[in-house]
């Protein structure tokens, strides 16, 4: 009797899954035996044992060794089988840099331990919490988990907390460093892993007190590196015509193409299809072109995981993938079959002046950790060969490691979030790179002049409501004051419009009759209103599927405002900020939802310099155009503006036309003309003095008058 009761549990535990109770699918232990040959798996005893012996654990392992997917899993295990206490919650967090990998990666290992995302394994990013009570193992950006801690502080929901990516020194990530160091030393139970691609183990082991690390030994195959004689004119162009010589003349294997961003890689994609459309009679093998970017719906981003196509015919040439993709892919994602990389070694990165207080993306020089960590995707299943299209001195030139992005970032929003955590000496904060000093004053200043800030630095009532949208400082500002012009209504469906993806489409071979549609939703007041337009046409039209092709708009980006626009909602009402709206006849209408935008965005103001023929930033005096894809017919004399743009030219985008006559309402400290910089010679400047000579002879009549 007892043997039979025996056989039957151990059949049961392999066909019952523990985490849900339900009997294992067919897959599961199909894609079981693929994860145990991942090089993690050789190493699984001793990181747990280090793990059970440390508080803290540095891991350092080759991209693809199955640092994301399977250490969070063995943790779990782990801290299951301490917590004599089922009725406690022990948590698991793996922090990302990417909201997509996030997604990605949480699908896949919902995937893995057969449950369904959103019940044991979530994820949550930025407006989208696909998490519940059941989560055990949640994935999310560093973002969120910084947040998570502006109402859990010692984050007592999680047992283990994994920073993953951690050499990409995002901005959050490296503000959780400091903070968990101080979170451990509160809470002896919790554990922090924090894992990385690239061995910068002695700075991480420095910094978190000589943590033990653990090293990971990639399978990594040889990978030729081929550099170009000359450099490379127009890489874009160099890149498809590589792309068509490797299909043509190399062996089989997929190839991983970077480039730097979504309009850039949906441009090669038609490029490449085209051009193995046109190969005549020559025997070429199908290609499967594929793009990868950020702002890709879900599904489409799935399709990197599929096999390439096979041959057309029996023993016919063969089938290719081949993946157009952002540095998304350099470590966040691999993609299994990568044989050839093709890296014309640069990317988008954000870029910060605090001096002119301008942040932007801009094209640049990727380093040679960068274009290791590419040439290294080629090699994982097989030897493999990356073509740079430079030159070896150009390589020899690049830096050795991307700067982290806190000395390349505007620090405000962070602030204002450390601020809300209780951090009052930003100065001394336990940074791994500390930001430049004027960087640091920046933020401080700006958040001094939104109102969030007192004079001493101290968090006001004002930016304690700020912090709670996670949004720019700006941004929450405009939504906070919003009540006060009687139109919250309105702000906030900008606000969510402003957040989510552009959402006019402009197909290559329509671009006439798109432009035209987005002309018909233009508000001759600017871009913020003819975004309001749509979001208006939109809540009208969204029943019907052809609305949105007619008019050239993006279903997705505007279905996702109208979810952004909801838990913004959600988070006014909490704070009992009023939803009101000015009357829609009256005049005041758009005014007033002009003048509430101001007030949170009095800092990006240009004025129209006419005798020079150019828009020039107010205060930082920066000359500046505004970007083609403005809806207005004419050159307001004053604009505010959402975004400085930097390409070839300095460009804001995103602008409304406001009246002088507010600026000096509405922001008075800001544009005290005391504190304006000295000697300067903008028309701006004596439009601003005669406004305020005006107001004084007005105020002084008025007086005699009574
Ligand atoms: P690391 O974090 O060390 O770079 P990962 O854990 O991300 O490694 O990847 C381990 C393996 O899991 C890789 O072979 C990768 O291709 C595979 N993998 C990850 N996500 C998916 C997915 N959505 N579909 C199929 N395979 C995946
Ligand atoms: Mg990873």
């Amino acid at each position: 009797v007892v043997d039979e009761r025996v056989t039957a549990k151990v059949k049961t535990s392999t066909i019952i899954n523990p985490w849900n109770g339900r009997p294992y699918s067919q897959g599961f232990h199909e894609i079981l035996e693929k994860r145990k040959t991942l090089p993690v798996w050789h190493q699984k005893h001793e990181f747990l044992k280090a793990l059970k012996e440390n508080q803290t654990l540095i891991l350092v392992g080759d991209t693809g060794s199955g640092k994301t997917t399977q250490i969070p899993q063995f943790v779990l295990e782990a801290v299951e089988l301490e917590s004599c206490d089922r009725t406690k919650k022990y948590m698991v967090g793996c922090t990302q840099p990417r909201r997509m990998a996030a997604m990605s990666v949480s699908r896949r290992v919902a995937e893995e331990m057969d449950v369904a995302i959103g019940e044991e394994v979530g994820y949550s990013i930025r407006f989208e919490d696909v998490s519940s009570t059941k989560t055990v193992l949640k994935y999310l950006t560093d973002g969120m988990l910084l947040r998570e801690a502006m109402t859990d502080p010692l984050l007592e929901r999680y047992k283990v907390i994994i920073l993953d990516e951690a050499h990409e020194r995002t901005l959050a990530t490296d503000v959780l460093f400091g903070l968990l160091k101080e979170v451990l030393k509160n809470r002896s139970d919790l554990k922090l892993v924090v894992m990385s691609a690239t061995l910068e183990a002695e700075k991480f082991q420095g910094y978190f007190s000589g943590a033990p690390l653990m090293e990971v030994p990639g399978r990594l195959h040889p990978v030729d590196i081929f550099y170009t004689q000359e450099p490379e004119r127009d890489y874009l162009e160099a890149a498809i015509r590589t792309v068509v010589q490797i299909h043509l003349s190399e062996p089989p294997g997929d190839i991983l193409v970077f480039l730097t961003g979504e309009e850039e890689i949906e441009d090669a994609c038609r490029k490449i299809t085209k051009e193995f459309g046109n190969m005549g009679d020559r025997p070429v093998g199908p290609v499967k072109v594929i793009p990868l970017y950020s702002t890709l719906p879900p599904a489409m981003q799935q399709k990197i995981f599929e096999p390439a196509p096979p041959p057309v015919t029996e023993g016919g040439p063969p089938g290719r993938k081949i993946v157009i993709s952002t540095n998304i892919a350099e470590t966040s994602l691999t993609i299994d079959g990568i044989v050839y990389v093709i890296d014309p070694g640069f990317a988008k990165q954000k870029l910060y002046n605090p001096r002119v207080r301008v942040e932007s993306l801009l094209v640049s020089p990727i380093s040679k950790a960068s274009a290791n960590q590419r040439s290294g995707r080629a090699g994982r299943t097989q030897p493999g060969k990356c073509f740079r299209l430079y030159t070896e001195t150009s390589y020899n030139d690049l830096e050795p490691q991307t700067r982290p992005e806190i000395e390349r970032s505007n620090l405000t929003n962070t602030f204002l979030t450390l601020k809300k955590l209780g951090i009052d000496d930003l100065v001394h904060f336990d940074f791994m790179d500390p930001p430049a000093p004027e960087t640091l004053m920046r933020a401080l200043e700006e958040l001094n002049y939104l109102g969030a800030l007192d004079d001493e630095g101290n968090l006001t009532k004002l930016g304690e409501i700020m912090s709670e949208f996670p949004l720019d400082p700006q941004m929450a500002k405009m939504l906070v004051v919003s009540p006060e012009f009687n139109c919250s209504n309105e702000i906030l469906s900008v606000s969510a419009m402003l957040s989510v993806p552009n959402c006019f489409v402009r197909p290559r071979e329509a671009q006439k009759a798109a432009d035209e549609a987005k002309a018909r939703f233009g508000h001759i007041d600017g871009d913020h209103l003819t975004l309001l337009n749509v979001y208006h046409a939109y809540k009208q039209n969204n029943e019907d599927p052809s609305w949105y092709y007619d008019n050239f708009v993006n279903h997705r980006a505007l279905k996702s405002a109208d979810n952004v626009r909801q838990q913004l909602a959600r988070i006014m009402a909490r704070l009992n900020l009023k939803l009101v709206s000015t009357d829609f006849n009256s005049r005041d209408y758009y005014i007033n939802i002009r003048k509430a935008m101001l007030a949170g965005y009095f800092m990006q103001v240009a004025h129209w310099e006419r005798t020079k023929g150019h828009y020039l930033t107010v205060k930082d005096n920066q000359v500046v155009h505004l970007h083609p894809s403005n809806c207005l017919d004419h050159k307001p004399e004053w604009v505010f503006y959402n975004e400085f743009v930097l390409t070839t030219r300095k460009f804001i985008r995103t602008v409304t036309c406001i009246r002088s006559e507010w600026i000096v309402d509405i922001a008075p400290h800001y544009y005290d003309l005391e504190n304006f910089p000295s000697c300067e010679d903008s028309e701006a400047i004596r439009v601003l003095k005669k406004l305020y000579r005006k107001r004084e002879k007005d105020k002084v009549e008025s007086k005699s008058r009574r």
